[in-house]
């Protein structure tokens, strides 16, 4: 983040901050165990901030660590996706000041290894991810590096800035696409980040073709710029994709959903010489006829997170290239985390908001 950057922070006095002797948070003790507690307040260290937080995002991942699929240190405070205001800074603090108004990138890199020195930080195998390896902003306010910190653009609303952060990670997958104007698309799963990058396909002049499991979410995904969507168990995928592309199949296929299906699904969609950037993290053994991959000289990319895509993903929020309200489906409090935790897993759910400042 460069100097420059910085006069765009929005300011606001953070006076109120002084009547919190300690802050309430949510801490996992194991699956299913939240906890409401009040913490002494935490001080940032040199290097750090202290963001209050104001509203947080729920995502998979969280579910995930919640529900015991995925275990973690406890006990944990969760949450990743999130934006607040600065309201202490540590020694060595340079760029952000207290009042900033900001969204975090809630990994941090060793910043020291091979893959950090050529620029690859999000592969970087010392990388701390915020709310997994340490705790993160279901509370009232939590410490990040400074380096974590964007400004939040003053036009957009707090409740669309916490997106950022799965929007980041589609940036990079539709980048490593390489996708070209007027050429056709397909995502893969209708969930957070295939309606995300459904938008930022269009957003770089693509013609989108949705697949999901099920046809719930393709009004939605209409009303956000796709031209044509397809349920999977009505089989057909080879002919949609052909009739969507008017060719041998799609150019290029975002997966998104992260099941063995899903990629399956999109080297069916995807035409010969064409380009699948899996986005999902299988955790399943995913099989893969690999015979098509080489007769067809489909190339498969990974998309791992972000390396520097927050700018840009803000840019698109604030533009309005990318529309992230309409998938908020549900909002709670943060006192009533474990009720949003169980409106994850609802059918009707895509979002669920977290606020964590009253
Ligand atoms: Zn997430
Ligand atoms: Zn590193």
């Amino acid at each position: 983040m460069g100097p420059g950057r910085l006069s765009r922070f929005r300011r606001r006095p953070a006076s109120d901050w002084g009547r919190f002797p300690g802050v309430k948070a949510v801490v996992l003790h194991g699956p299913h165990d939240l906890r409401t507690v009040t913490l002494p307040r935490p001080e940032p260290g040199a290097g750090d901030v202290l963001i209050r937080v104001g509203v947080a995002g729920l995502c998979g991942t969280d579910f995930g660590i919640w529900a015991g699929d995925r275990p973690v240190s406890y006990p944990r405070i969760l949450g990743h996706e999130f934006a607040g205001h600065v309201v202490a800074i540590g020694k060595d603090v340079t760029r952000v000041r207290v009042g900033d108004r900001v969204v975090v990138e809630p990994n941090y890199s060793c910043g020291a290894c091979a893959l950090c020195r050529e620029g690859n930080r999000n592969l970087c195998l010392a990388r701390t991810a915020v709310g997994i390896d340490v705790d993160g902003c279901f509370a009232e306010a939590v410490p990040v590096p400074e380096r974590c910190c964007w400004p939040a653009p003053a036009s957009v609303a707090d409740e669309d800035l916490p997106m950022a952060e799965p929007l980041a990670v589609v940036v990079r997958a539709v980048a490593r696409a390489g996708v070209r104007a007027g050429e056709s698309s397909a995502v893969v799963g209708a969930g957070t980040l295939g309606l995300l990058a459904l938008q930022v396909l269009r957003a770089a002049g693509a013609r989108v073709l949705v697949v999901s499991r099920t046809a719930r979410r393709f009004d939605l995904a209409r009303q956000l710029g796709a031209e044509a969507t397809h349920a999977v168990p009505d089989g057909g995928l080879v002919s949609a994709a052909r009739t969507f592309s008017g060719r041998e199949g799609v150019g290029v296929v975002v997966e998104t959903a992260g099941t063995p299906e899903a990629v399956t699904h999109a080297l069916t969609l995807v035409r010969p010489g064409g380009r699948v950037v899996l986005t999902g993290l299988p955790h399943e053994p995913t099989p893969v006829q690999f015979f098509g991959v080489v007769r067809r000289e489909v190339t498969i990319v990974g998309s791992m997170i972000y390396q520097d895509e927050f700018p840009e993903a803000l840019r698109l929020i604030a533009a309005g290239a990318v529309r992230t309200r309409p998938l908020v489906t549900h909002r709670f409090g943060l006192a009533a985390l474990g009720d949003a935790f169980a409106a994850h897993a609802r059918p009707d759910s895509i979002k669920v908001a977290v606020f964590a400042t009253e």
